[in-house]
């Protein structure tokens, strides 16, 4: 008699009557957490996690229910909500119902995103999410990409290939650099760091954006300086801290104009491309070489996920494939890898709840959502002006809305923002801009209304 394969395994991958009980409570507090409004939340030590939990791992296990106990009881109660309304931290996220939903069926589906053998149905949904991103930034019918990890790897990656360019147009240079400006997001570093180049930094104009005036003198004068060549220009379409756009169009131009490769970093801001009132900002980036989207930060899917799109992804494939005698079987064609696109081999279809939730809702939900945090932060903006003891930094060009409270030292601000995160209020912490300390609201959340930003500023 021939057994079910599941019948002769023990354990844990048996679906028992027990898992289905399991399975019953895991979805139900899946979709209680959807439904309901966010906690906030907030850190706790790891000593006092201990005190709490103790070690949760033994030979014999503590078993589903327990475990799934622990983490709902007291594991995410620790972990700050990124979706929560008045949270305005960093970038944080705010993944539509859909796409949290289709997470949770990619979760359960063992699907293999790295090529197109195993995960064809996948890749081709991820493709036409990308394809839209492409035809909202004004790239060719050729360009293509894939959902990486994250922005930063989005740069990298990106950035390998530019080089890998620079050198077959180059081949006598031996040392390298990027330049981008001096509000560029830390990853430019960290990938000239990890890919040991230099960064030649240049100050933007007095409005905060990188121009192609100062990207071309700074090319020509470093050009003549030494023998390290500049492979890329990047320039931020969003800055991290600001919400700053570079002047992309001059910038592109400068860069093109000396054969150099023009990479987009628009992490966070790119996003804003589906917004009708915000397009024209963007202009300009129709003639990036690379770019970088996150959807996991204002288009509305969960971590993680970096939309990373070549005009010419021949030109990524050449670098990024890996070859070995056991992928072999993988390139006997010319399908579409998406471990071909980036610093990847197995990789999560994570482009996928982006994907569900722009199928469902359509491209129009996008640009309305989009809107409405465009609108919510000019509402920000007009509160802090007239507020009595804060002062706006500048006119929000996105949704991140800079301020400071004159008077405040760095610790004034970090004691309030940690009293409005331990009051459950809200979460926003300092930063700083030129040396001196700022607040900034981040909205990506469509969820964000009125009166959070009035809740949070009645505590100023
Ligand atoms: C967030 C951000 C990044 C890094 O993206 P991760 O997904 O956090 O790795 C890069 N550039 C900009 C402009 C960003 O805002």
């Amino acid at each position: 008699m021939i057994l079910s394969y599941r019948g002769r395994l023990s354990g844990m991958h048996e679906f028992t009557s027990e898992l289905e009980d399991l399975a019953e409570r895991a979805l139900t507090y899946s979709l209680e957490r959807l439904k309901d409004d966010p906690p906030l939340d907030g850190p706790r030590s790891a000593h006092d996690l201990f005190a709490e939990v103790g070690n949760t791992i033994s030979a014999e296990g503590m078993g589903g229910l327990k475990a799934l106990e622990v983490f709902t009881d007291v594991l995410a109660r620790a972990c700050i909500s990124t979706d929560h309304p008045r949270n305005l931290a960093y970038i944080p996220s705010a993944p539509s119902e859909h796409a949290n939903l289709f997470d949770l069926v990619v979760g359960a589906s063992a699907l293999y995103g790295g090529s197109w053998q195993e995960g064809a149905g996948a890749v081709f949904a991820e493709n036409q999410a990308l394809r839209w991103v492409a035809d909202l930034a004004g790239l060719p019918e050729s360009a293509g990409g894939v959902f990486a990890q994250g922005g930063t790897v989005g740069n990298l990656s990106a950035l390998v290939v530019a080089r890998a360019e620079a050198r077959k147009r180059w081949p006598e240079t031996v040392s390298w650099a990027v330049l981008c400006s001096k509000e560029a997001h830390s990853s430019i570093s960290s990938a000239a760091n990890v890919m040991d180049v230099e960064v030649v930094l240049v100050e933007p104009n007095e409005s905060g954006r990188l121009t192609g005036e100062a990207v071309a003198r700074e090319i020509d004068a470093f050009h003549a300086s030494g023998s390290t060549r500049i492979f890329a220009v990047v320039a931020t379409a969003g800055t991290t801290n600001l919400g700053i756009i570079d002047e992309l169009a001059t910038v592109g131009t400068a860069a093109h104009e000396r054969d150099i490769w023009f990479h987009v970093d628009g992490a966070y801001g790119l996003a804003a491309l589906c917004a009708p009132s915000a397009r024209p900002k963007f202009i300009g980036v129709e003639k990036a070489d690379s770019l970088i989207v996150d959807p996991h930060k204002w288009l509305f899917a969960p971590f993680d996920a970096c939309a990373l799109i070549y005009r010419n992804p021949e030109l990524a494939r050449a670098v990024h494939t890996q070859n070995a005698s056991y992928l072999d079987a993988l390139h006997h064609d010319d399908s579409w890898n998406p471990s071909d696109y980036a610093i990847n081999l197995t990789r999560r279809t994570r482009g996928l709840p982006f994907w569900f939730s722009l199928a469902a809702n359509g491209t129009d939900a996008y640009a309305e959502a989009v809107e409405k945090t465009l609108e919510m932060a000019q509402i920000a903006a007009q509160k802090i002006r007239e507020h009595p003891r804060l002062e706006l930094l500048r006119d929000p060009d996105l949704s991140v809305v800079s301020f400071t409270r004159p008077g405040w030292q760095k610790d004034d601000y970090k004691n309030w923002s940690d009293s409005l995160l331990d009051d459950g209020i809200g979460f926003v912490p300092a930063s700083s801009h030129k040396g001196q300390s700022i607040l900034r609201f981040a909205i990506v959340n469509p969820w964000t209304k009125i009166s959070d930003i009035d809740q949070i500023l009645a505590t100023l």
